[in-house]
């Protein structure tokens, strides 16, 4: 099986996105920078247009009013006013008669030659007398037939007013509808100033195509821009549109279009300038009238506003864009990379390179659809905390870097290991496999595993429990086969047997202790747990040296618990540390009570780990030796060795300060562990117990024996009492005795009891013998 390496974060992705996003914003920039000056050429545009525009209406009235004057003052008008005016109350001298056909053809000279100055934008000229009557008429560049001189012109709106006014004052109608010429026109009339008696005025009209021509010059005039673009002249008192760049809106006879923005236009106070109103864009202008003059003029150039979504968009902005978008399509490659990545680190353990628990669990669901044999074996290494403890958490770490080297090595490709955590693995066996062969597979893995590891300079042992659990896919869920190779492999461990396959009695005892942690709490709340004892037996006397207190669990439904049973799990939560302290009490209250009966005793207590490394430990126990009256030196405290070597610094200022109460310290289990002999000097213990794997052996085993000989050497060197446990026979007794042990425990005197027979054998310890 091949070991995943580790694969780098594609940083090329970062830079990408960013450098996507950039380009991107500069080329929205860069639109949005032209539009804005385009935005701001239009204005320009369109303000000159409706200024110029505005000021050549105003020069184009102004021309008028100049040119009326100037031709009020021909004396050839104001004769034959004059002479029309005598004529009406007597009759003409023949040579008057004459002068007025003269004056009459001079006068009509001059209209003729005004339409010469102003070709094709004069409707008519004429002279006008005080009862409306036409005197002179011109028509384009014709002169009036005389029968064609209306009569009417004193009902025309130009008349009234320009009766009124004094001579060189001109007055400027409102455009209308020339009956004569049947053309929308804007009139200029004055009076003549050089009249005796009579009273006339001279009249010439403007068509309004003139100025619709002049706005359209303009346009065509402009540039290319300006071909979307209208011009308009409203009158401002109507809101009317009058006439734009493609004609004069007042067709004949029919009333003027009213467009809404004009008479929005119209009732606004100051209007001019630039604005946007109904999706165009606007520039207004006014055209100022002076006095006399009707027509109250606004210039309006304007534009649609809908400016295309691709405006601005050619060109740079465009290569900056596709360059963006390219960035931010390297960048997503580049971000999928980086998905496949986080995907692989998340399924992968960083420290062996093996897969980890979240991939066997997705691997275990995918095992679903398949239907084959699968077997799946957890390994657990005995005792590699104590590595780990002794020799570093680096080393601890390389050994588990060469157990997972060692796995995958002895692994074919198709097989599947992972590292669950700590010091656990699992692997997921497969291929047409027997029932027997995935058995013989977990044992030869199992042997490989035990082959000595170098580590860092170091030759480490290592041992381990595997536990294997084999079924049907389809039969069992991946999850259960894990949980019943969990079950498997914590049987391995308790019966020490390297390897263990799943059977349905080691279902029942897992679930059975689960249950019972649930219920632990309880049962030391409500005084479930009791305390055996066991006496331990001086050899040079026969007589009882002192006791050790076993703890029990008296359970309502499933009667006497062994410490095997809930012990460890208890030492897994902070369950311990309550139940070492009631331990302590039940003990304390037994104690005082033998105390009292006249036989006073010494008891050991147990005492794992994490109790003795518990602060709360030492201000307890002062508490419980005060409540039930009791010397601190009548407790001895077992501790195992590998107790201490979880913390040896820390052991060592605990077991100080109880040793300081008076509290005897009492190694247990000797031998197993991995205890350094100089911790073992330094711990001033009163009493070292063989572990009684050596004590049952001793007879038939000769290493065995001679362990247990060196470790008696060993504590006598050391100033300690040397206690074997585990003493079933006469012989092994009788070879203790032989090898100078002090003290023996074991059922060949008396397997642990409840208080009352224990208080039976310290009065009669003749029985002890027979009450095995
Ligand atoms: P341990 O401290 O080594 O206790 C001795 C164990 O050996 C006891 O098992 C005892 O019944 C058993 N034993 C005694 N003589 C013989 C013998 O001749 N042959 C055999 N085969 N076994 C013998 P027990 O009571 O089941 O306790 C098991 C372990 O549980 C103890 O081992 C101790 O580590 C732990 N333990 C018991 N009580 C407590 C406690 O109150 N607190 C803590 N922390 N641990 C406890
Ligand atoms: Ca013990
Ligand atoms: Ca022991």
């Amino acid at each position: 099986m091949k070991l995943e390496s580790n694969v780098s974060p594609p940083g090329i992705r970062i830079v990408a996105s960013i450098v996507g996003a950039f380009l991107l914003a500069l080329s929205v920039w860069t639109v949005s920078n032209r539009r804005t000056s385009l935005a701001t050429r239009i204005d320009r545009q369109l303000s000159t247009t409706s200024t110029e525009e505005a000021k050549s209406i105003e020069n184009e009235f102004e021309t008028a009013r100049s040119t009326v004057l100037l031709l009020s003052r021909n004396t050839a008008l104001s004769r034959t006013a004059e002479l029309e005016y005598a004529s009406r109350s007597r009759t003409l001298a023949p040579a008057e008669q004459e002068l007025a056909s003269m004056l009459r053809k001079s006068s009509d000279d001059s209209l003729l030659y005004l339409q010469s100055l102003y070709t094709g934008r004069i409707a008519e000229a004429c002279l006008i007398n005080d009862l409306g009557h036409k005197l002179s008429r011109a028509v384009g560049s014709k002169l009036a037939k005389t029968k064609d001189i209306s009569n009417n012109e004193a009902i025309a709106s130009f008349f009234a007013p320009t009766m009124r006014s004094r001579a060189g004052e001109v007055f400027q109608a409102a455009p209308y509808l020339s009956d004569d010429t049947n053309t929308w026109v804007v009139g200029n009339s004055t009076p003549l100033p050089f009249l005796r008696s009579a009273k006339a005025f001279v009249h010439f009209e403007l068509t309004l195509d003139s100025f619709a021509n002049r706005l359209s010059f303009t346009l065509r005039s402009m540039e290319k821009a300006a071909e979307m673009q209208t011009i308009e002249i409203v009158d401002r008192k109507t809101g009317l549109v009058i006439a734009n760049n493609r004609g004069v809106l007042f067709p004949n006879g029919t009333n003027p279009r009213k467009a809404g923005i004009y008479r929005w236009l119209a009732v606004t106070n100051n209007p001019t300038g630039l604005a946007s109103h109904k999706g165009r864009r606007l520039s207004i202008s006014e055209s100022g009238h002076g006095t006399g003059n009707e027509n109250d003029w606004l210039v309006v150039s304007s534009i649609p506003l809908t400016t295309s979504f691709f405006t601005g968009m050619n060109g740079l902005p465009v290569w900056l864009a596709v360059a963006g978008l390219l960035s931010l399509l390297l960048g997503l490659v580049a971000s999928r990379l980086f998905v496949r990545y986080l995907t692989r680190a998340a399924n992968i353990d960083p420290l062996t390179g093996l897969a980890n628990r979240r991939r066997l669990n997705t691997k275990l669901s995918e095992l679903k659809q398949s239907n084959q044999l699968l077997a799946i074996l957890l390994i657990d290494l005995d005792r590699f905390k104590e590595v780990n403890d002794s020799y570093g958490h680096e080393v601890g770490d390389a050994l588990l870097r060469s157990v997972g080297e060692r796995i995958a090595e002895y692994l074919p490709a198709s097989d599947f290991a992972c590292r669950l955590g700590g010091d656990e693995f699992a692997i997921l066996l497969r291929g047409n496999h027997q029932h027997d062969e995935f058995i013989a597979q977990a044992w030869n893995l199992h042997a490989q595993l035990l082959r000595p590891y170098t580590v860092e300079g170091l030759r480490l042992d290592l041992e381990a429990s595997l536990g294997m659990a084999v079924a049907c896919t389809n039969e069992v869920s991946g999850q259960e086969l894990l949980h019943r190779a969990d079950q498997a492999m914590f049987a391995a461990k308790q019966l020490h047997v390297g390897v263990e396959v799943f059977s349905s009695g080691h279902e029942s005892a897992g679930q059975r202790r689960l249950a019972l942690l649930g219920e632990l709490r309880t049962a030391i709340e409500c005084h479930e747990l009791m305390v055996f004892f066991q006496p331990k037996m001086s050899f040079s006397s026969g007589n009882i040296h002192s006791m050790e207190a076993l703890v029990r669990w008296q359970h309502p439904t499933r009667g006497l618990l062994s410490p095997s049973e809930f012990i460890e799990f208890a030492e897994q939560t902070s369950l311990i540390r309550p139940l070492t302290l009631e331990v302590i009490e039940l003990t304390l209250c037994q104690i005082r009570e033998w105390e009292l009966a006249g036989n006073p005793m010494k008891v050991a207590v147990n005492i794992s780990a994490v109790s003795l490394l518990d602060n709360q430990l030492i201000p307890g126990l002062l508490h419980l030796l005060k409540k039930h009256s009791c010397e601190a030196s009548s407790l001895q405290f077992e501790i195992t060795e590998s107790t201490i070597m979880h913390d040896p610094e820390q052991a060592l200022e605990m077991l100080t300060r109880i040793n300081e109460l008076g509290i005897e310290i009492s190694i247990d289990d000797f031998g197993t562990g991995y205890s350094s002999l100089a911790y073992l000097t330094n711990l001033n213990a009163q009493e070292l117990k063989i572990d009684r794997v050596f004590v049952s052996r001793m007879t038939s085993d000769r290493a065995s024996a001679s362990v247990v000989g060196s470790i008696i050497a060993l504590g006598h060197t050391l100033g300690m009492r040397v206690v074997a446990e585990g003493v079933e026979d006469e012989e092994t007794a009788e070879q203790l005795r032989e090898a100078g042990c002090d003290v023996g425990q074991g059922f060949l005197w008396s397997r642990p009891v409840p208080a009352a027979q224990a208080f039976d054998l310290l009065n009669a310890p003749s029985q002890i013998k027979t009450l095995v």
